[in-house]
């Protein structure tokens, strides 16, 4: 990671700023916006910049990796899987995130659920659903949610918190406001029929901000926009 805590701090507070901005042109009230810091591929210096500053959470997609990181880190903050999770990793998972953000299959639920129950452990878990269809991407397809939420309530352990998704990278019109506003209306869904609160969406990323802040998003990820592009 070649930036400055001084640049970092700048990245940060525009990036504040513009989502302030875009919360209030749509008529949402402060503190709806959570911004997380993703870093990924980077070193451990970036997650302590984000603790720093006073971002709540830091978003990794390599288990070990983040694992790594969180051994080394001498200051607190949140950290949380974003990337694809396979079930041969999810005992390493449920010890070291705060929340898994990347739920998307019944194999990795019941997996999650057996590893917290004989660690005494509960875990906040979000459902991540491929709300765009892209094949290239991870995430539930939205008509496997309603099975795949069922069999999360079904395990007092897991605490469901919302939903999240990655936007797709093409189609028209506006690929990724399209997946974001679907996410949103299957939360909506979801809710009434199982009776339930899923108040998180994690949805956007540095390209997609601003759709992702108008169709609700809880949750943005970000990661070059912050730290600037990553190499590999
Ligand atoms: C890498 C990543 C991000 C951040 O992407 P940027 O375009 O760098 O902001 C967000 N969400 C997920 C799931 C990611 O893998």
């Amino acid at each position: 990671m070649h930036i400055s805590y001084e640049t970092f701090t700048e990245h940060a507070r525009a990036l504040e700023e513009r989502i302030a901005e875009i919360r209030a042109d749509c008529g949402r009230l402060p503190g709806e916006v959570k911004l997380m810091a993703v870093t990924k591929t980077h070193p451990v210096e970036a997650a302590g910049y984000a603790a720093r500053y006073g971002l709540p959470c830091v978003g990794e997609n390599r288990v070990q990796e983040a694992v790594d990181k969180i051994a080394r880190a001498d200051f607190r903050i949140s950290w949380e899987l974003i990337g694809h999770l396979q079930s041969n990793k999810a005992a390493l998972a449920a010890r070291h995130f705060s929340r898994i953000q990347s739920v998307d299959s019944i194999k990795l639920v019941n997996r999650l659920k057996l590893c917290c129950e004989k660690e005494n452990r509960t875990l906040p878990i979000l459902l991540q659903i491929n709300t765009g269809n892209d094949e290239a991407k991870f995430g539930a397809r939205e008509d496997d949610a309603s099975s795949l939420l069922e069999t999360a309530l079904s395990s007092a352990r897991l605490k469901v918190e919302g939903l999240m998704t990655i936007a797709p990278l093409s189609g028209t019109p506006n690929p990724a406001r399209r997946a974001f506003s679907r996410l949103r209306e299957l939360r909506g869904r979801l809710q009434t029929a199982f009776d339930i609160d899923l108040p998180e969406l994690s949805m956007g990323m540095s390209g997609d901000l601003r759709e992702a802040v108008e169709e609700g998003s809880t949750c943005v990820r970000i990661g070059s926009a912050l730290f600037g592009t990553r190499e590999g």
